[in-house]
């Protein structure tokens, strides 16, 4: 069985008068992620996982952020997308994990609902998918709420 690892990571700007998606989910917050598209970190840098273990770039050059076709798009459609072209070249997903940093909100009451929406989203059991949330302690621009940044690791088999 062949085997590929991928890692990716992503950051946006916290901003006034934008929701707050992550993993696909509505976190209610007075704040949200500044982006061409919805901004959502945490899908972005699954996305990135993916594409960096089937050896397809980044998220970035599949859609770029100066092209209206993705102004406002949902992140989990560009996810959706991703997973489709890492499965045309037979690779198939053994498992997810990932941790968003945000110093605010309070991200443990959502992760049930992240992780079921990315397992929807790339047709997994929800087992295979792990999210964890951490703050930044109070330091950096994560640490003063200026931003939220996500980590991923995605495991890919082949026969
Ligand atoms: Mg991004």
């Amino acid at each position: 069985m062949k085997m590929r690892v991928g890692t990716g990571f992503d950051l946006h700007r916290l901003v006034a008068g934008r929701p707050l998606v992550l993993g696909g989910v509505h976190v209610p917050h007075s704040t949200g992620l500044a982006g061409h598209s919805d901004a959502d970190a945490l899908l972005h840098a699954v996305a990135d996982a993916l594409l960096g273990a089937a050896g397809l770039g980044d998220i970035g050059k599949l859609f770029p952020d100066d092209d209206p076709r993705y102004a406002g798009a949902a992140s989990a459609d560009l996810l959706r997308e991703v997973a489709s072209r890492v499965r045309s070249l037979g690779w198939r997903v053994l498992n997810v994990d990932s941790t968003v940093i945000a110093e605010q909100p309070r991200l443990s009451p959502h992760i049930p609902a992240m992780r079921e929406s990315i397992a929807r989203i790339l047709d997994l059991d929800v087992a295979l998918v792990s999210v964890k949330a951490k703050t930044h302690e109070g330091m950096d621009a994560v640490g003063r709420q200026e931003a939220i940044a996500a980590q991923a690791v995605v495991l890919l088999h082949a026969d």
